[in-house]
C-alpha cells in the first residue's frame, strides 16, 4: 500500500492552480498509485475531518479541481492501461491515462479516441467527469456515449461497476457530475475505428455571425468534425467574422501509405514552427501582442490571411495536428501575463443561438472588454443527469485577466449568464469560473438539481467530495 498514512500529512500542503491562473488554493495533495492508496487517502481525510477534492491534470479552466485546505486526491500517477483490445477497439484504462497516452497506444492498430478535447492533456478520468465534448460533439455525442462502463471507490469504500445496464443512475450522474461521487478507478471506452493517419481539411473563411451559421449548418451532414474561429474584435456587419475548420475521414483504401500515416512519429505536432522557431520560446514572442492593439492586429491579419488561402481547397492534415491545435505552442496561456485567463463557454439551443451570440459580443464589446479567442462548436442533447450540451451551438470566450479588472468582468459575465438563461441555454462546470449558484441551477433546472442532491447523498452521505466549484455552484 502507498501513501497509507491515515493521518494527514501537513507538508503535503501545495498551492494548485488553476489551469486558467486566474485562481489558485492550498491543498493536501495526495497522488495515490492504486486503490489501496485512494483508501489510505480516505482514511487520512476521516481521520482529519477534511473534504477530498478529485483531481486529473487540472486542465479545468476554473477551480473544478482546487479545494482549499482541503484534500486534493491527484490520480495523474494511476495512469496504466489495462486492457486492449485491438480487435473491436475497447480499452480499458486506469483513470490518469491521458488522452495523449491513450491515442499514441491504440493508433498504430487503426483506433483514435471517439471524442477529444482540444488540448491531448487531460485524463481520462477529469473527462469522463466533466463529460467532454470535441469538435464532432453533434454527431457523436460526449465522450460519456462511448464510456461502456466504469468503477468507481466511493467514500464508503464501495467499489462500485458501473454501465447502462448497472447502476445505471449513478453511470448517468457520474459521468458529468464534476467529481460528486467518488473515484473512477478505471474505465472502459470504445474507440473508433480509423483507416489512416490523415484527414480531409476543408478552411473557410466566414464574414460574419449569418455567414458562419450557414457554413456550419450546410455542412453537418457530410462532415466528422466542425469547428469555427471567431475574431471577436469584428464589429458591424463584421460582427462574429472567423474561420471555420471542417475534416473528414478518409476512406477505406484512399491513403496508400496508411500504415506509415497511422504511426506516433507521423502524428506528432512539430517542434518548430515554420521549421524554425522553437516551440518553447514562442509563448514570450506572443506576450508582448496579448493585449487589446496585439490581438486586434493579428486576429483581423488571421482572418485576411485566411480569406484569401481558404477558397474551399481541401488539404490533408494528422488526427493529431487537427484535433489539438491548442497545444501546438506549449504554455501558450503564460502569454496572458501572471493573471491569467478565464473562459467563459455557454451552450444555446439551434432557435436562439445566433441572436444570443450577437448579443453577448455586442455586450462585451460594451464592455470593452473584448474575448481574445472565440470558439465555435455544434453539440447535440445527451441522455448525462448534469449535461451541459444541447441541441444547438456553444461559443467559448477566452478573457484576458491582465486586460480589465475582475469586478466589470464579473459584471459582464453576470449579463452573459442572463443571456444564456433567457435562451433556455447551459454552461459547462470544466470552464466555469465566475457563475452563481442560482444561475446555474436554473439552467439545469430543479428536478435536475434535486436527483443530483438525492444521489449525493446516497453514495456520499458525508459529503466528503468537494471542490471550490461545488461549493460555489451547487
Ligand atoms: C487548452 C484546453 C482545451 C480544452 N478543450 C476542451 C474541449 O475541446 N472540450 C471539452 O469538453 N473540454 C475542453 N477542455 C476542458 C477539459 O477537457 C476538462 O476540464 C477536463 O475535465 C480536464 O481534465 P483533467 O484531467 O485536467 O481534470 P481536472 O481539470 O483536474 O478535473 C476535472 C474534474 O474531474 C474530476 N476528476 C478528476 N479525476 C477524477 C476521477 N478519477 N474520478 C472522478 N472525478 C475526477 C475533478 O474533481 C474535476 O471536477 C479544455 C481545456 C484546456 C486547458
Amino acid at each position: 500500500m502507498t501513501d497509507v498514512n491515515h493521518k494527514l500529512d501537513l507538508g503535503r500542503l501545495e498551492s494548485v492552480d488553476a489551469w486558467g491562473m486566474a485562481s489558485r488554493a492550498p491543498g493536501y495533495v495526495y497522488r495515490p498509485v492504486n486503490v489501496e492508496g485512494i483508501c489510505g487517502v480516505y482514511s487520512a481525510a476521516t481521520a482529519a475531518h477534511k473534504t477530498i477534492g478529485l483531481r486529473g491534470a487540472g486542465c479545468s479552466y476554473g477551480d473544478a479541481s482546487l479545494n482549499s485546505e482541503g484534500i486534493v486526491l491527484d490520480l495523474t500517477r494511476m495512469n496504466r492501461i489495462i486492457d486492449w483490445d485491438p480487435q473491436l477497439g475497447l480499452i480499458t484504462v486506469e483513470p490518469g491515462v491521458t488522452i495523449r497516452q491513450l491515442w499514441q497506444y491504440v493508433i498504430e492498430d487503426g483506433w483514435w479516441p471517439m471524442v477529444v478535447s482540444g488540448t491531448m492533456f487531460v485524463t481520462i478520468g477529469g473527462a469522463a467527469s466533466m463529460n467532454i465534448h470535441g469538435k464532432n460533439n453533434w454527431k457523436v455525442g460526449p465522450i460519456g456515449d462511448h464510456i461502456l462502463r466504469f468503477t468507481m471507490m466511493t467514500y464508503e469504500g464501495k467499489h462500485l461497476e458501473c454501465s447502462r445496464e448497472s447502476n445505471s443512475e449513478l453511470f448517468h450522474a457520474a459521468i458529468g457530475g464534476f467529481g460528486m461521487f467518488g473515484a473512477f478507478t478505471s474505465i472502459t471506452l470504445q474507440l473508433k475505428h480509423v483507416s489512416s493517419g490523415l484527414l480531409d481539411v476543408e478552411a473557410v473563411a466566414t464574414k460574419n455571425f449569418d455567414h458562419l451559421f450557414e457554413v456550419f449548418e450546410s455542412r453537418l451532414d457530410d462532415s466528422d468534425y466542425l469547428v469555427g474561429w471567431v475574431d471577436c474584435f469584428g464589429s458591424g456587419s463584421g460582427l462574429g467574422r472567423g474561420l471555420v475548420h471542417r475534416a473528414n475521414y478518409l476512406h477505406e483504401g484512399d491513403d496508400l501509405e496508411s500504415i506509415q500515416t497511422l504511426r506516433v512519429v507521423n502524428q506528432e505536432l512539430p517542434d518548430a514552427i515554420m521549421g524554425l522557431l522553437p516551440k518553447s520560446v514562442v509563448w514570450r514572442l506572443m506576450q508582448p501582442a496579448t493585449n487589446n492593439p496585439g490581438v486586434r492586429a493579428v486576429n483581423f491579419a488571421k482572418f485576411i490571411s485566411g480569406a484569401k488561402l481558404s477558397d474551399g481547397q481541401w488539404h490533408h492534415q494528422s488526427h493529431a495536428g487537427f484535433a489539438f491545435l491548442l497545444d501546438y505552442v506549449p504554455n501558450w496561456k503564460k502569454a496572458y501575463g501572471p493573471k491569467g485567463l478565464i473562459q467563459y463557454q455557454s451552450f444555446i439551443p439551434v432557435a436562439s443561438a445566433k441572436e444570443t451570440f450577437k448579443t453577448q459580443l455586442t455586450i462585451c464589446q460594451r464592455y470593452g472588454i473584448v474575448p481574445y479567442l472565440g470558439v465555435f462548436k455544434r453539440h447535440r442533447a445527451d441522455d448525462f443527469l448534469m449535461s451541459h450540451a444541447v441541441n444547438g451551438y456553444s461559443m467559448a470566450l477566452d478573457f484576458s485577466l491582465g486586460n480589465c479588472d475582475r469586478g466589470s468582468l464579473l459584471s459582464l459575465t453576470a449579463e452573459l449568464d442572463r443571456t444564456v438563461l433567457d435562451a433556455g441555454g447551459r454552461f459547462y462546470p470544466a470552464k466555469d469560473s465566475t457563475l452563481s449558484a442560482s444561475s446555474f441551477q436554473e439552467s439545469l433546472g430543479k428536478e435536475t438539481v434535486a436527483t443530483f442532491r438525492e444521489l449525493k447523498s446516497k453514495h456520499d452521505p458525508a459529503g466528503i467530495f468537494q471542490t471550490n466549484l461545488s461549493r460555489r455552484l451547487i
